[in-house]
């Protein structure tokens, strides 16, 4: 047999819809000024590395986590005001998360449902998971639609509603009104609710205080965004017996003691991400106020640290961009609501300067 042959026997092994997949596709980044993921773009001050690399050098590497990981979930219930007679749980990104909800709630039957567009790992976890999962179309501003999430809500009995707050790719941060009612009607057909905060830091409202008034709503946050992209580390907080059933699905160890050290460096220097947090929203309102005077240019409110446009050619302007060396995402092709859409994350004023002179010179 040929090593060819060999290769298609064990094809057949692959899921048929694995086999159909494509990979996550992470654009290449070098040498550009990077716009397209919503990182934090400021680095720790550096003292701050200086001292977190000696701390890390210290770490046993050679021992599985052990109790680190606990005191890490305790500060972060204590820095994210969990409320009383909840637990947290963590993930390695709240990917990881998202993941192990599916993975929970796989009774035969169940699905998973959340607005579209929204953050594409609620309907690939639900796929890989071989859940079904249904999206509601948001309305053409981007707002929840009301009457169709609870309509969907009563169709289909969703094990699982997601509600990014504030949402990607929109940055809009929903009605408050209308998501207590989703969730009322999500808790009493017997599901759960998902609010994933994972832009709390840049947007005015939270759900952390209302959350605990429900006995069926998990809260999901996540480093990311607030400026450890790299470290990889989500938590979900959530009334106790019900993160106990889900912290069953989570594999062992997958916190590395660098993940949790960092984390807990982080927190012990939250006052400088705040600062940076703070310096990430005036810049989006200066962005966004230069954009809003483009002709043929259409910003949407947002509470993230990222700005949706709409403009005449979408593709155009980001090719147009990426020759000047500025890489954004283009969402466009993602949902026929995002149409001739850019999504551009903020920057430092530096960065977004240049983007918004190659924007202009690209529409
Ligand atoms: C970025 C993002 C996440 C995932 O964050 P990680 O912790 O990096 O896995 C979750 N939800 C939303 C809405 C996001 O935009």
């Amino acid at each position: 047999m040929s090593a060819n042959q060999n290769s298609a026997a064990w094809l057949k092994h692959i899921r048929q819809d694995v086999q159909s997949m494509h990979a996550y596709a992470i654009q290449d980044s070098t040498g550009m000024v990077k716009l397209d993921a919503m990182e934090n773009p400021f680095s720790l001050p550096s003292a701050l590395q200086k001292q977190l690399g000696e701390r890390l050098g210290a770490l046993a590497l050679n021992r599985y986590p052990g109790d680190r990981i606990n005191v890490l979930r305790a500060e972060l219930a204590k820095y994210a005001h969990m409320p009383e007679g909840f637990d947290i749980m963590l993930g390695n990104g709240s990917d990881e998360l998202i993941t192990l909800i599916s993975m929970a709630c796989d009774v035969p039957g169940a699905s998973i449902l959340a607005p579209l567009p929204g953050f594409v790992m609620y309907a690939m976890s639900a796929q890989l998971q071989g859940v079904t999962f249904h999206g509601v179309p948001l309305t053409p501003n981007f707002e929840l639609d009301e009457a169709a999430m609870l309509s969907a809500i009563a169709t289909h009995k969703p094990a699982v509603v997601y509600l990014a707050y504030p949402n990607n790719p929109t940055g809009t941060l929903w009605d408050a009104d209308v998501i207590e009612r989703i969730v009322v009607a999500q808790g009493e057909q017997g599901g759960l609710v998902v609010m994933d905060e994972a832009y709390q830091p840049f947007a005015s409202q939270t759900y952390m205080d209302r959350v605990a008034k429900h006995g069926h709503v998990l809260l999901m946050r996540t480093l990311s965004k607030f400026g450890l992209a790299g470290v990889r580390l989500g938590y979900m907080v959530g009334p106790k017996a019900l993160i106990a059933e889900i912290d069953k699905v989570r594999p062992p160890y997958n916190i590395s003691v660098l993940n949790c050290e960092c984390a807990l460096f982080a927190l012990e220097h939250a006052a400088v991400f705040a600062e940076q947090a703070v310096q990430i929203r005036q810049e989006r309102e200066k962005l966004s106020q230069a954009l809003a005077l483009l002709p043929g240019v259409q910003v949407f409110p947002s509470q993230a640290n990222m700005l949706l446009v709409r403009m005449p050619d979408a593709t155009k302007c980001f090719e147009g961009m990426k020759t000047k060396g500025i890489l954004v995402k283009n969402v466009s092709k993602m949902h026929p609501l995002l149409g001739n859409c850019l999504r551009l994350t903020v920057g430092t004023p530096d960065e977004n300067a240049r983007m918004l002179t190659a924007l202009k010179e690209s529409l």
